[in-house]
């Protein structure tokens, strides 16, 4: 084991500090990070590898862009923290809400985590109702009451829900399969009037890449709608990354709350949510529905987040990522076919998911065949071998960002290719 690593399993749980990290669902060692830059990303003994990963969604111009670098040198140079308004907060909060702008109003937090528990109580709250709905398989981050039947980290280590979710508070979550018009029809015929709100990633990217009908969201909201009860899309993947305004833009669709996490920070924590005002009028100071932090605002992650923002102002920028998406799709489906291996890549934008199974990509997480885990072990750890790294988990989604140039996505799927040749030697 590498020394560092020792040290860190002797100092933090599993040596990390969030833990599809610590590379339990695929095996072998996960490196321990120096450095990144654009496309690539350095170990500690100077190992230069492809990363597919962009620190799970937010480097969508790459690592430590220049801009973005510069932008947050400067701002730390004028303070930390404040914990009071600054120029560039009300500067993100004006260039957010432009690109949603059905929104009144934003509050930002520090986690997507944040965003999404802050905005179930903002639906309980503003409805004075108590249950909720998600949707099996998708992750809303580890707020306790959404910590049932989601993500790729409950998924590969077969844990349906946390220890330390007191069952009171589960019960409160109604689970309901994606996809699924009658199901969800079934429970709020049963119980619509007692829900507060249901949540839903509209491009479900924690449990591999469940890309839903546009139909099926639609019914979502006129459903929620009929009922009086709040639809919460969670952009925290989604949101600046497959479009301007996020699948709320792609889909044409208004949900009441957004919520959105990682590159509205730029690769520092920020969050938020939006709506608008007859909603964000109930959040204190102006409302009831208590919500605060000490770092939220930060002016050097404001700046992060701003800089990130002014990359991806033009169109251009999102037809790019697609181009790139598409390319790299094209290498991996030539790899498999080479190396006959059963499966398909699902892709929305720069957003790509290895499905390792028959047929075309799956919608619901039941259509998910649990099968294609262990040999996406054995293609991780090759690759990794081979210099691209790739997500520790076969439910997890990869990433291209504007940095991955044309030999990148070259490199990408050379890697790759040879990933999967010496997966078919072993076998
Ligand atoms: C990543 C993610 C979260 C949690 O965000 P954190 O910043 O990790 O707390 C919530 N929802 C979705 C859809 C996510 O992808």
């Amino acid at each position: 084991m590498h020394p560092l690593l020792e040290r860190a399993k002797k100092v933090m749980p599993g040596g990390v500090s969030s833990p599809v990290r610590a590379f339990l669902a695929v095996g072998g060692e996960p490196p321990i990070v120096a450095k990144a830059r654009g496309a690539e990303i350095t170990d500690v003994d100077g190992k230069v590898y492809t990363d597919l990963v962009g620190s799970w969604g937010p480097m969508i111009l790459g690592h430590s862009h220049p801009a973005v670098v510069e932008a947050i040198a400067r701002a730390a140079h004028e303070g930390l923290s404040f914990g009071a308004t600054c120029e560039r907060e009300v500067m993100l909060a004006e260039a957010v809400l432009c690109r949603f702008p059905w929104a009144d109003k934003v509050r930002f937090v520090s986690t997507g985590t944040e965003a999404v528990m802050s905005a179930v109580r903002l639906a309980r709250g503003a409805t004075g109702r108590s249950r909720i709905v998600k949707f099996e398989a998708c992750y809303h981050g580890h707020v306790d009451s959404l910590l049932v039947k989601g993500g790729s980290g409950l998924a590969t280590l077969g844990i349906p829900s946390s220890a330390g979710v007191p069952p009171a508070l589960a019960e409160l979550t109604e689970v309901l399969p994606l996809d699924d018009e009658q199901a969800a029809d079934a429970l709020f015929a049963e119980c619509g009037q007692e829900i507060a709100c249901a949540i839903i990633e509209p491009l479900p990217a924690n449990s591999g890449l469940l890309v839903q009908r546009r139909s099926f969201l639609e019914h979502l909201r006129k459903l929620t709608r009929a009922h009086g009860a709040l639809l919460i899309f969670d952009e925290v993947i989604s949101g600046l990354r497959v479009a301007m305004g996020g699948m709320t833009e792609i889909t044409g669709i208004e949900p009441d709350i957004v919520t959105l996490g990682k590159i509205v920070g730029g690769g520092m924590p920020v969050g938020a949510y939006l709506a608008k005002d007859a909603l964000m009028t109930q959040v204190a100071p102006l409302g009831p529905v208590y919500q605060a932090g000490t770092l939220s605002g930060n002016p050097v992650a404001m700046a992060a987040g701003l800089a990130t923002l002014k990359q991806l102002e033009d169109r251009q920028a999102y037809r790019e990522l697609d181009a790139r998406g598409a390319m790299l799709q094209r290498g991996f489906e030539r790899a498999m076919e080479r190396y006959d291996i059963t499966g398909s890549v699902a892709r929305m934008g720069s957003i790509l998911w290895l499905s390792l199974q028959a047929g075309p990509p799956p919608r619901a997480w039941h259509q998910v065949d649990m099968g294609g885990a262990k040999l996406y072990g054995q293609i991780h750890r090759h690759a990794m071998h081979n210099g691209l790294w790739m997500a520790p988990s076969a439910y997890e989604v990869a990433f291209v960002s504007l940095a991955h140039g044309a030999e990148h996505i070259e490199r990408a799927s050379q890697a790759f290719e040879r990933a999967l040749e010496a997966v078919r030697k072993e076998s």
